[in-house]
């Protein structure tokens, strides 16, 4: 059994509920009790692409799945939720980004854990170490020693966001 983390990302038709829809498809995924889900936060879109601010998490769990069926899994929901693949970082229903497998670290072509932003991005680090505070990074570094405030500071609580 391997614990697992995910980013999910949406920034179209309905964001919060794209979110919601996917922990639902997760949870299939991940053994009993196993899963966790950080708080919803509001981002800025990375890139030159005009589009609308994106609402972002990370979930945790236990799951059997091998790392290449959990990606097929992942794209699957992300192909469920209407997901079109066409501007690099363009505007999106939903991303699901595999971010580490145990402390595995993978190099294939379809496959890079851990996930090659994760180190940059506060809208995963921040929500990542909602539920995972003491969490170890494959190299030994310590996640919390990424967090910070100017970090946080890019992201707020996105609760009441329903997107534009
Ligand atoms: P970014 O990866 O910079 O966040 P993105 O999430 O928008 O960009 P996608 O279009 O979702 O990129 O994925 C492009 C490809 O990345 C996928 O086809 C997938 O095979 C590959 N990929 C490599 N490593 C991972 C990973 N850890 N999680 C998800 N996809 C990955
Ligand atoms: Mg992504
Ligand atoms: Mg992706």
């Amino acid at each position: 059994m391997a614990q697992v983390y995910v980013a999910l990302g949406a920034n179209l038709a309905d964001p919060i509920s794209q979110l919601n829809n996917a922990c639902e498809a997760l949870l299939s995924l991940a053994a009993p009790q196993s899963f966790s889900v950080s708080s919803y936060y509001r981002s800025a879109p990375m890139g030159d692409v005009e589009q609308p601010d994106y609402v972002n998490a990370v979930a945790g769990f236990n799951t059997e799945l091998t790392p290449i069926e959990l990606l097929d899994a992942l794209q699957n929901i992300e192909n469920q939720q209407g997901r079109l693949r066409e501007l690099r970082w363009g505007p999106r229903t939903l991303d699901l980004d595999l971010l580490l497998y145990d402390s595995q670290c993978i190099d294939t072509p379809r496959l890079t854990v851990p996930h090659y932003g994760m180190r940059e991005r506060s809208f995963v680090l921040v929500p990542l170490f909602d539920i995972a505070p003491t969490l170890t990074l494959p190299d030994n570094t310590k996640l919390a020693s990424l967090i910070s405030d100017s970090l946080r500071a890019e992201l707020v609580l996105a609760q009441d966001f329903t997107g534009e």
